[in-house]
């Protein structure tokens, strides 16, 4: 289940006209499924105490995008100055706002306290010290190490850069209080694009049993546990999703034990990013050019500064030619971008129907650290982005890069020094 056959049939039946009215490329985002998918986390996790998805922004920073975040009821998840300023912006509350920054700023700091503030997550116990207002409301991020190995894609928890550790918990929490806090939550995030549901229930177990030491060594009772992102969307499509159905059964049956137990429960936060938008979106881009030399090539009006993924991890994004979706895959194509770099591919050696000059090439599950994983290199500019609504109209969410966004850092007053 990469894109659903839902949006497929939805945006395939009608994409040809839209990219005649928008032109290509283009990344677009399903609202229907994406609004399906937090009603979804929402219904499976009722019964966890306070649960809220925090979105992780940086995965789709689109205002549009947020708003709907925002209207079912979820927070954001920020690490960024920008992004906290776009979550409120938006109208986002003081603790609908994680700030969760690493290798943190003063002037981070400086505006995070901002507004009312917001609900901070500090990623190190020297920085306790180093807040300039300390809040009532704190949270510190922690780092299993050796505890816990760490999923395929994040990597070793000992070799992550972020967190506090296990031995620096209690003092953490102790010189937080000493500074002021009196309300606390405890956050993790141990894995990434995780398929395996039982990963996740060991993260709320590591962190309820943290409760309870944090209990037992300062009688401070955790308001909140957040277990982070890093939910998994499958991009092969005969990979199984992720149970988040199994996995919320059993992360209920925790809190419900840790309730019996301890006579107090924490709410339960996540920040998913790209389980929330991933596979709601996709990249549409027309094929422009063949070469064949000893490979077969299809270059697209698309390039990496779409979509870095399969550059930049070797992601595999599944690709439907459009039109195309049930004729036999007896071609072998490299398909390509226009940069001058060798690994702006989107696909190596892939399997697909023979491609025309002027297809529509589908690449799927760009709708989380697609378009905002872009960039400039090369003069390549950042294509536009559109929102499917439920009414099946369509709503541009974002122009296209132009060439005056590409010279704007270059437009300013002199300023000549000689030291
Ligand atoms: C990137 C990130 C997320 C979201 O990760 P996904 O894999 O998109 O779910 C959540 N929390 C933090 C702190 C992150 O850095």
């Amino acid at each position: 289940m990469p894109m659903s056959q839902d949006f497929k049939q939805r945006l395939f039946s009608q994409v040809d006209s839209i990219a005649a009215h928008y032109g290509t490329p283009f990344h677009i985002y399903d609202e229907k499924g994406i609004r399906e998918t937090g009603a979804h986390l929402q219904r499976v996790f009722a019964k966890v105490p306070g649960f809220r998805e925090y979105f992780a922004v940086k995965a789709l920073p689109n205002k549009r995008i947020m708003q709907l975040m925002l209207e079912m009821g979820f927070g954001f998840d920020c690490s960024s100055i920008p992004e906290v300023h776009m979550s409120r912006e938006l109208g986002a509350k003081p603790e609908d706002i994680m700030f969760t920054s690493n290798n943190t700023s003063q002037e981070e700091f400086k505006y995070a306290a901002q507004d009312g503030g917001c609900i901070l997550n500090l990623d190190d116990i020297s920085l306790v010290d180093k807040v300039p207002e300390f809040p009532e409301l704190i949270c510190f991020r922690y780092n299993p190490g050796p505890r816990r190995t760490g999923n395929i894609i994040i990597g070793n928890p000992v070799e992550a850069k972020y967190g506090i550790s296990h031995e620096q918990v209690v003092e953490a929490y102790r010189k937080a209080r000493a500074r002021g806090a009196k309300r606390f939550g405890l956050h993790t995030m141990v894995a990434s694009n995780e398929l395996d549901y039982t990963y996740m229930v060991e993260t709320t177990r590591m962190l309820l049993d943290l409760a309870v030491l944090l209990k037992k060594e300062l009688d401070i009772e955790l308001e909140f546990i957040n277990i982070g992102g890093g939910f998994g969307i499958p991009a092969e499509p005969d990979k199984a999703p992720l149970d988040i159905d199994t996995m919320a059964l059993e992360i209920t049956a925790l809190f419900d034990a840790f309730k019996s137990d301890n006579g107090f429960t924490p709410n339960m936060y996540m920040e998913s990013g790209r389980f929330m938008t991933g596979p709601h979106g996709c990249l549409i881009s027309k094929a422009i050019n063949f070469k064949h030399i000893y490979r077969d090539y299809v270059g697209m009006d698309a390039c990496m500064s779409a979509l870095m993924r399969p550059a930049l991890y070797g992601a595999y994004h599944h690709i439907d030619v459009v039109g195309k979706e049930d004729a036999p895959k007896n071609k072998t194509y490299d398909v390509v971008g226009s940069l001058c770099e060798n690994n702006d591919k989107f696909a190596i050696q892939r399997q697909l129907p023979e491609i025309e000059e002027g297809d529509l090439l589908a690449f799927h599950d760009t709708g989380a650290h697609g378009h905002a994983m872009g960039f400039q290199y090369n003069g390549r500019l950042r294509p536009k982005e559109l929102l499917l609504r439920t009414d099946s109209s369509v709503e541009l969410i974002r122009r296209a890069e132009t060439m005056e966004d590409y010279f704007a850092t270059q437009n300013f007053a002199a300023d000549v020094f000689t030291p």
